[in-house]
């Protein structure tokens, strides 16, 4: 094995473990929650590596980087998730990658990535991004719809050709209410998330938890993990 296929088996069992334990503290079954792991700013070599380490879900946040890096890895049985804030003029090349949008927070988005699964022939996985911290009517400074705004995006997502509603993804805020409060946060997810179940049952991915907070999130009732610097290392530089 090179070094850097040693490093990132470590790194993924460390992760996995702290899954594994924080499941079994919830009393959830294992399988109940998907790791994503969050390759952006490193390379394609990683994502083979971690394709051979067994893992299948993947996510990126900026297109730039994301289409080199998911063409070079096209051979791969990956699943790609975007997860960063996303401009409708990007939105015709990550719908040539991407299996699920997670940061869906803006009707004129759901328009487009509509208008682009359909000319792609694809159907498209969206989840509602919220921002715990933004006021009603408002998004977030990460992005996100304040959760006043999930039931309509949501309506919106479930009519449009091309797309499915996969369920609500969330950011532990760092100002507002919930900052320095991610369980609280997570938790307030999971009953924004039941609501959205009574109008779309099958809406039933919940995405929250990173590095530094899966066991939060893994305890609140997250579906999916988000995990970048504990599986790649400390990021340089912006991302
Ligand atoms: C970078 C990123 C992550 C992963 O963050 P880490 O702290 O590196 O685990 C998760 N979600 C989103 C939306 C991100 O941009």
């Amino acid at each position: 094995m090179t070094d850097r296929k040693d490093e990132l088996a470590e790194n993924l069992a460390k992760v996995e473990e702290r899954i594994a334990a924080a499941c079994a503290a919830a009393g959830r079954p294992r399988e109940e929650v998907t790791l994503i792991v969050v390759t952006k700013t490193y390379p394609a070599s990683d994502v083979r590596i971690l394709s051979e380490l067994g893992v299948r879900h993947l996510a990126e946040n900026r297109d730039q980087d994301a289409a080199p890096k998911a063409a070079e890895c096209s051979d791969l049985p990956l699943t790609w998730h975007f997860v960063g804030q996303l401009q409708t003029n990007k939105v015709r090349s990550v719908v040539g990658y991407a299996d699920i949008v997670q940061s869906v927070d803006r009707p004129k988005l759901v328009t487009v990535l509509s208008k682009e699964a359909v000319r792609a022939g694809r159907e498209l996985g969206c989840l509602i991004q919220v921002a715990l911290d933004a006021g009603d009517g408002a998004r977030g400074e990460r992005g996100g719809v304040a959760p006043g705004g999930i039931e309509e995006l949501a309506d919106l997502v479930a009519r449009a050709p091309g797309l499915r509603l996969d369920g609500l993804m969330t950011v532990a805020p760092l100002a507002g209410e919930y900052a320095g409060r991610q369980q609280a946060a997570f938790e307030r997810l999971m009953v924004l998330s039941t609501g959205l179940r009574r109008a779309h049952p099958a809406a039933t991915m919940v995405s929250a938890g990173m590095s530094a907070d899966l066991e939060q999130a893994v305890a609140a009732g997250a579906t999916h993990v988000r995990v970048g610097t504990a599986v790649l290392g400390v990021r340089l530089g912006l991302g």
